[in-house]
């Protein structure tokens, strides 16, 4: 994908169009998860950005691509990212990869895209795996809405921190996490939510340990202590929200408003318990609906 003027005229302005930015993902263990649109652009362009580049030379390999293959990692990516740039702008198309997975997802890329988009130079997604679609596609738990956590800071305090903060996020819990931190994390996610919190524990996605465990937070701490063989590998823990608020009303005025839906519906009960008992309207209405659902 280089695209070279037609104008051979040395003297004429260069014309030659700026090349694209694909962002490809790749496999998170198994080599036959990359997508045939994957492999055609690892071919087609010019230079290959990636997080490791011993690594992903055997994936090019793999898919029989002669691109050029330079590093971009967390600590040069601000350097490497202005000679991309000056690769783009030149007419050669490059593809973004990471070690595993979609790029950018608790990965490498953000600085590049940046620099590219105020280029104007055109970003083009290459979906595929990831750990964290791959996870939720299996967990059992609620879908609809979900909170992606990346890596939890790896410091206990700063760690126990986040996770007291993200006790009443209702939505599920994403986080990724590294072998040798998954028995402290569990932990301390038992102490800020609960043991009882229900969680899916997946380990070694698409790989031959693919193990994934469900249950509750206290179990799956429990089962990885009984196995330090378990504790080995790559992990994504797939937690439940918090459970909606309990509703909180004293026995007196739940009293008041048994009584009080005999005659009269939910809402006006729960407006007329509210100026008697000057507790919460919303609280006493939620109690007024089970109550008269029960
Ligand atoms: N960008 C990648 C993606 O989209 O999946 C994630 C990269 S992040 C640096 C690596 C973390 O992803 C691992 O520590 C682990 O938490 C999770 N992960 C990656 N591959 C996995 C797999 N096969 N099974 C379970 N978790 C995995």
């Amino acid at each position: 994908m280089r695209r070279t003027s037609k104008a051979a005229d040395a003297s004429s302005v260069d014309a030659v169009p700026p090349g694209r930015l694909y962002v490809v993902g790749t496999p998170i263990g198994n080599l036959q998860d990359l997508t045939e649109r994957a492999r055609q652009v690892l071919c087609d362009v010019a230079l290959v950005a990636a997080e490791d580049t011993r690594h992903s030379r055997r994936l090019l390999e793999h898919v029989g691509s002669r691109a050029r293959c330079v590093s971009l990692h967390q600590h040069n990516e601000a350097q490497r990212s202005v000679q991309i740039l000056a690769a783009l702008s030149a007419g050669d198309s490059v593809a973004l990869i990471s070690d595993a997975g979609t790029p950018l997802i608790s990965d490498p890329g953000y600085l590049l895209l940046r620099a590219v988009r105020e280029a104007g130079i055109t970003a083009v997604p290459v979906p595929g795996p990831s750990a964290v679609t791959a996870a939720l596609s299996v967990a059992a738990l609620p879908t609809e809405r979900f909170c992606f956590e990346g890596f939890l800071p790896s410091r206990a305090r700063a760690r126990d921190e986040r996770l007291q903060s993200l006790r009443d996020e209702p939505r599920t819990l994403v986080f990724f996490e590294a072998p040798h931190r998954v028995l402290a994390t569990l932990q301390s996610m038992c102490s800020a939510f609960g043991g009882e919190r229900p969680l899916t524990l997946a380990r070694e996605l698409t790989k031959q340990y693919e193990t994934l465990v469900y249950g509750d937070l206290q179990a799956a701490l429990g089962a990885l202590q009984a196995d330090p063989g378990r504790q080995r590998g790559e992990f994504v823990l797939v937690v439940a929200g918090a459970a909606p608020a309990a509703v909180k009303t004293s026995v007196e005025s739940r009293r008041v408003l048994e009584v009080l839906l005999e005659e009269l519906a939910p809402a006006k009960a729960a407006r007329v318990a509210a100026r008697l008992t000057g507790e919460s309207r919303q609280a006493l209405y939620r109690l007024a609906i089970q109550l008269s659902e029960a």
